[in-house]
């Protein structure tokens, strides 16, 4: 058992039971589940978010409660209630927390990213390693050219490192295969840009359907599109609404998919204060309400307070990490 930055106890539950070859049975917190159901037989390069997760073919994650009977290179991994049986040998990983206790669900180790351009080689990481948890709220501080769009996009599955390894559910991405990552991207995340990306000849709720028809455990685009105040709107096209109204927009599509990990580029840079702050709001409201990890990247330090852990980077490294034990509310950041 050890004590994760945020000074809670993580304890390594030995509940896998012959696991395949390099597959990972895994994990859990009993009682914290947040998405329910089975499945069973995934294909390969699936990517399931589920409660339990067996058979699960080759480069597929299983995110989920339960692993059971995974065959070789997959993962079943991660979450809640986890109980792995039933699997090969070579089997690593079980990372489990008791109730109550957040559960790792990225591990970073030693990031770096260089951009050879001609002769010269741009270091955008130095070697950064850090661990997400399930639910948390993490807000990413840094100058422009620090690191920090390099670092979300890797932490995404958008682009892989140069060395290091980004473990999610017992997988590390960055020798995934291609397939696998357009799986964990399709399914285990939601990202949110600083300028929406919605695609502008479809209404607002056909953006927001784009992504659930993705997914396997989708959230109503009708309920998000409700939880984000425009209820009202959804059939209205992009160039028909405001810069925070489609940022909300994009959010909701963000969410819809119910990924494990939203992941969120400078999203009020473009955004007056005001709306700013709505942004954040919708953003810290479903960080609750769905219980998804937010990683928010942004140059604007005040956004920091909000962070139940805030990791500032500069220079391609990560300068601290600080943990606020009462973070503040959107609407007491000062911009
Ligand atoms: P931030 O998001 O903090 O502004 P970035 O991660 O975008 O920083 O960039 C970090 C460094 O890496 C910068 O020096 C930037 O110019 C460089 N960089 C980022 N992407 C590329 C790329 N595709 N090719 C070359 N250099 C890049």
């Amino acid at each position: 058992m050890g004590a994760d930055r945020m000074g809670k106890k993580h304890e390594k539950v030995a509940v896998t039971a012959g696991c395949g070859k390099d597959s990972l049975g895994a994990v859990g917190v009993a009682g914290v589940a947040g998405v329910a159901g089975a499945t069973a037989g995934c294909g390969k390069d699936s990517l399931e978010v589920a409660g339990a997760t067996a058979g699960c073919e080759e480069d597929s994650l299983g995110v989920g409660g339960s692993a059971v009977g995974c065959e070789e290179n997959s993962l079943g991994a991660v979450g809640v209630a986890g109980v792995a049986v039933g699997c090969d040998e070579d089997s690593f990983e079980v990372v489990g927390a008791s109730a109550g206790r957040m559960e790792k669900i990225l591990e970073a180790t030693g990031v770096t990213k260089e951009y050879i351009m001609g002769e010269v080689t741009v270091r955008a990481l130095r070697g950064v390693s850090f661990d997400l948890y399930d639910g948390e709220f993490v807000v990413v501080l840094g100058p422009s050219g620090s690191g920090k769009s390099t670092m979300l996009n890797i932490i995404g599955g958008i682009d892989r490192p140069t060395a290091g390894s980004v473990m999610f559910g017992g997988k590390d991405l960055s020798n995934a295969s291609e397939r696998a990552l357009t799986a964990y991207r399709r399914t285990a995340v939601g990202f949110v840009f600083q300028f929406y990306n919605l695609i502008p000849n479809l209404t607002a709720r056909e953006n927001i359907v784009l992504a659930t028809e993705l997914s396997h455990d989708p959230i109503s685009p009708d309920e998000l599109l409700k939880n984000v105040g425009l209820g009202e709107r959804g059939s209205h096209f992009p160039p028909q609404l405001s810069g925070g109204e489609q940022q909300r927009v994009a959010i909701a599509r963000a969410v819809g998919k119910n990924p494990a990990l939203l992941l969120c580029d400078e999203p009020t840079g473009a955004l007056d204060i005001q709306t700013g702050v709505q942004v954040l709001r919708i953003l810290k409201d479903f960080n609750k309400q769905y219980k998804k990890t937010v990683v928010i990247i942004t140059h604007n330090s005040g956004i920091g307070g909000m962070g139940d852990r805030v990791f500032n980077i500069r220079d391609g490294l990560i300068d601290s990490v600080v943990v606020n034990d009462a973070p503040i509310q959107p609407e007491e950041v000062n911009w």
